[in-house]
């Protein structure tokens, strides 16, 4: 059938089902995106936000097709504190970016290209239990991390729990991370475009109590304070090794629900930046796109099972002591140490344990 009359479905106008539409798109198909909710730009239970990823930028744009560039802004400082000892990290590469559908979003940035070029769109159409047993072939699913539609395919996903706040602020491209004991994963703040997006979160559920310790942590270390926090759970691909998967049934998939999700800090962007390109390549060239996909997720497994047979086990329950050793050999010391991976020293990958972003390549 020639390309000009071919037509393809994308569940989900994220950034990755976007991506894969506006390459569908120049390449002569006839796109249709269908959106669970009334409009584009990820979940509303998380957006608006602002998200922060390493992220080799012009060589992103280039492999997408799309120049992203002036929706990501590099981050000024990320401090990361282990308790009360903190350690500049570096920042080079390290970019804010604003997610959902304010005027200044990636996702914003996309939706305009998909409507200037022809992209249809239908909103508040979820797909169902149903239209999953009967897609057409080549349908892309750009899901995200809502766990019914992980349960409706059945793939394996991880439960997570969290306190998010967001909002205006007066503060732009700042970020931090804070190791606490009360959360297996991390409390962190990013800002961009006076916005601001605030994330504490583990894979059990978080007390009240550690709310507490982290916004007594913010007051003291950072001098900021939010009004309101909202609790939240959600899905990530983080519950084998296996997670990583292009095809389903029939189907291609895209972004986070892809698995193409770093396990490590879980960083989704420059995964379903990639990824949403990579879909777009399988209506073509099937076979490329697989060993594309398979090169940008080939450390998934390595990072998986370090989390779960080291980090987890071993160093994060003993987080005081890790904050005892950076004492012992001085902050400084370390900061010099992390800036490495600057200067090339330490390979670029470890910016981004479980997806090898583009500078790796
Ligand atoms: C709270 C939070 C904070 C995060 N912070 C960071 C960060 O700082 N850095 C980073 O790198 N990554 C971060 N991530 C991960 C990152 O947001 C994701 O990996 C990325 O958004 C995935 O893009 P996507 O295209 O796969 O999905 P999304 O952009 O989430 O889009 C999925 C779309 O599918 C729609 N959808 C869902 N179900 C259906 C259905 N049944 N039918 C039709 N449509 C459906 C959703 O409504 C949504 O619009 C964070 C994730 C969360 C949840």
């Amino acid at each position: 059938m020639a390309k000009k009359s071919r037509k393809v479905t994308i569940y989900g106008a994220g950034m990755s089902g976007l991506i894969a539409a506006i390459n569908l798109r120049r390449d002569g198909f006839q796109v249709t995106v269908k959106e669970k909710e009334p409009t584009y730009g990820g979940s509303s239970i998380y957006n608006p936000s602002t998200h922060v990823t390493p992220l080799d930028l012009k060589a992103t744009s280039k492999y997408i097709g799309i120049d992203i560039s002036s929706v990501f802004h590099e981050v000024s400082a990320c401090p990361s504190y282990f308790g009360k000892t903190k350690v500049l990290l570096p920042v080079h590469e390290v970019y804010a970016v604003e997610r959902g559908n304010r005027e200044t979003s990636l996702d914003t940035l996309l939706f305009n290209e998909c409507k200037e070029i022809g992209v249809d769109f239908e909103f508040d159409s979820p797909l169902t239990q149903e239209e999953v047993q009967n897609l057409p072939p080549d349908s892309i699913i750009a899901c995200g991390l809502t766990p019914s539609a992980y349960e409706m395919l059945g793939i394996p996903y991880l439960k997570w729990f969290g306190w998010i706040s967001r909002g205006e602020i007066r503060l732009n491209s700042y970020a931090w991370l804070w190791w606490g004991k009360c959360v297996t994963e991390y409390g962190y703040f990013s800002s961009v475009n006076n916005y601001y997006f605030d994330l504490l979160f583990s894979i059990k559920p978080v007390s009240k109590s550690c709310l507490d310790e982290y916004i007594s942590f913010m007051a003291h270390a950072e001098g900021i304070e939010h009004k309101d926090w909202q609790y939240v759970s959600g899905a990530v691909p983080i519950a084998s090794p296996e997670n990583p998967r292009l095809f389903w049934k029939n189907a291609i998939l895209c972004g986070t629900i892809s698995g193409a999700q770093d396990p490590f800090m879980w960083f989704g962007i420059s995964g379903a930046l990639i990824t949403g390109k990579i879909a777009a390549l399988a209506l073509t060239d099937k076979e490329k796109a697989e060993r594309e996909f398979r090169r940008f997720t080939r450390w998934f497994s390595q990072a998986f099972w370090f989390k779960n047979k080291i980090w987890y086990r071993f160093v994060r329950p003993n987080i005081q002591q890790l904050e005892r050793g950076i004492r012992l050999i001085g902050p400084k010391r370390v900061e010099k140490l992390a800036h490495l991976t600057e200067t090339g020293k330490i390979p670029a990958r470890m910016a981004i344990p479980g997806f090898s972003h583009l500078s790796c390549h």
